[in-house]
């Protein structure tokens, strides 16, 4: 049984092998609330913060970037945005 930081590792690899220059978006945990980078062709992600299993269908997608290096610097700025309390608007998509 792997645990659940072995699956994190190697979905990370994945992720920067694979969607680091893949359009990537910003995805809201629906567990629990936390922000994480999801490639858009993406189907499921385990949550980096609640280590759950997310169906990206059923996911908020907060914002989307050209790559995963954009994507980052957004997600950057929207949890500074986050921390002051000033909450952007989501929408679903
Ligand atoms: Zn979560």
């Amino acid at each position: 049984m792997l645990s659940c930081r072995d699956i994190k590792r190697m979905f990370n690899v994945i992720t920067m092998e694979g969607l680091y220059l893949a359009p990537t978006a910003i995805m809201k945990c629906p567990n629990c609330t936390g922000l994480f980078l999801s490639g858009v062709q993406q189907k499921t992600k385990l949550c980096p913060y609640c280590c759950k299993s997310i169906n990206l269908q059923n996911a908020l997608r907060v914002a989307q970037a050209v790559n995963a290096l954009e994507a980052s610097e957004m997600l950057k700025q929207l949890k500074a945005k986050n921390a002051k309390n000033v909450r952007p608007k989501f929408r679903r998509v």
